[in-house]
């Protein structure tokens, strides 16, 4: 989970692009959506419940396009008609509002797809097991990422851009509520007609070897208010305000684990630098300007690629770069998701098969911490705690599909959703 702040600016600037006309309206409900299943975790940390801490580890496991689609599904079946009559201006701004969360609930599947394999990498963190030490330095990295980021786009700190006051210190509207849950329960909730298991049963048990069951965990809620994900969006309005009352001499942080000491780089430098590339990202991140002319690249490779650092594959990617990749996958989405709704199609998914072959991300599900198709989960299990066999294992097809999301030819124009 790269932090909140990473997910907002890029949920926002891919907005700007593709949805100028009512990104204002509703940037409150959509930057909701673009934290994911993230929101989980905070249900599952104040105070602990484990089983929702696992719930939202296997929801970035497995699943993710899945939801997604039904997500896209349950909009326009909501809308048959949306497309082709004229409809009152309200009842169109409903339709593309969900649309577009839809489309940022995915977007945070890919932000955590194109940033993970590089924070993992850097933090020798490991996607299951998470040793504590590694996942200070994870949270840290992706902390001092968003804190670059938001001086970079908005000129501005976390100090004083509250995520809590982006969402105005609100949960979950029903509208946004019916799609998380049609969504999450489709993908995640639905037993197998064979075995009786639901997903979310079957992966928590096959990768972490615990048990969940779907009802208890969040079926038997239905809509009521006490659903998990209305009570998980109450918690992330209070929990981002915590941070706010340690001191500022701190920056750098959403969650307690990515607290920096503003005045102590040099001794945190040395406590989580664990590869010169993290010295190299580290000093990149918080001096970005002086480095930005002087970057050097790795003398007769390509540009950008994943290359061999004696022990370990490193990603070569700034965190600009990440960022505009992350954006620009969004976008992508986004324009296949419309074309999806000017169809007849009524399932996204199949019309992302036949129609979108070229967009990466819409082929199949893929895990948001390994930024692998989920596939391959099994494969990755079975090399254990060998994170240098981890970091190699198809590092191919990551590299392989971050350029094809660098080399993709997006619509110019911002789509006119209305005319
Ligand atoms: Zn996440």
């Amino acid at each position: 989970m790269p932090q909140p702040y990473f997910h907002y600016l890029v949920m926002r600037e891919a907005a700007l692009s593709e949805f100028p006309n009512i990104w204002r309206q509703n940037r409150v409900a959509a930057t909701k959506m673009s934290q994911g299943p993230d929101s989980l975790y905070y249900y599952g940390t104040l105070p602990w419940r484990k089983e929702y801490e696992q719930a939202a580890n296997v929801t970035h496991w497995d699943g993710s396009l899945d939801c997604f689609c039904h997500m896209l599904d349950h909009t326009k079946k909501s809308n048959p008609s949306i497309r082709k009559h004229d409809v009152s201006d309200g009842a169109l701004r409903a339709y593309q509002a969900l649309a577009e969360e839809a489309y940022f609930w995915y977007s945070h599947a890919i932000v955590d797809m194109i940033v993970h394999p590089t924070v993992y990498r850097i933090s020798n963190d490991h996607w299951v097991k998470h040793p504590k030490k590694r996942v200070r330095a994870h949270k840290k990295l992706e902390s001092i990422m968003d804190t670059f980021l938001l001086k970079e786009k908005m000129d501005v700190s976390p100090h004083q851009l509250k995520f809590g006051e982006l969402i105005c210190n609100s949960g979950l509207d029903p509208a946004s509520f019916e799609l998380l849950n049609v969504g999450m329960s489709m993908a995640y909730g639905v037993p197998d007609p064979k075995t009786g298991i639901t997903r979310l049963e079957s992966i928590a048990k096959d990768i972490a070897n615990v048990n969940l069951n779907y009802f208890e965990l969040f079926g038997k809620f239905h809509d009521s208010r006490e659903h998990p994900f209305y009570k998980a969006y109450e918690m992330l309005a209070k929990y981002s305000f915590i941070p706010f009352h340690i001191p500022s001499k701190f920056d750098n942080f959403f969650g307690l684990r990515g607290v920096i000491p503003k005045d102590n780089l040099d001794k945190l430098e040395e406590r989580i630098m664990t590869t010169h590339y993290w010295n190299d990202m580290f000093f990149h991140v918080l001096k970005s300007q002086e480095l930005k002319n002087s970057f050097q690249r790795i003398p007769n490779s390509r540009d950008n690629r994943f290359f061999d650092n004696e022990s370990q594959l490193l990603p070569r990617y700034t965190v600009l770069e990440l960022f505009d990749l992350a954006v620009k996958a969004t976008r992508m989405v986004i324009q296949a998701g419309e074309a999806f709704f000017a169809s007849d199609y009524k399932s996204s998914r199949e019309f992302f098969r036949e129609k979108a072959k070229g967009v990466v991300y819409l082929d199949e599900n893929y895990n948001m911490d390994t930024g692998l198709p989920s596939r391959f989960n099994a494969d990755l299990l079975s090399l254990g705690d060998d994170l240098k066999k981890i970091n190699r294992f198809k590092i191919d097809l990551i590299d392989e599909n971050l350029l094809r999301v660098a080399g993709y030819r997006l619509n110019p124009r911002p789509l006119d959703m209305a005319a």
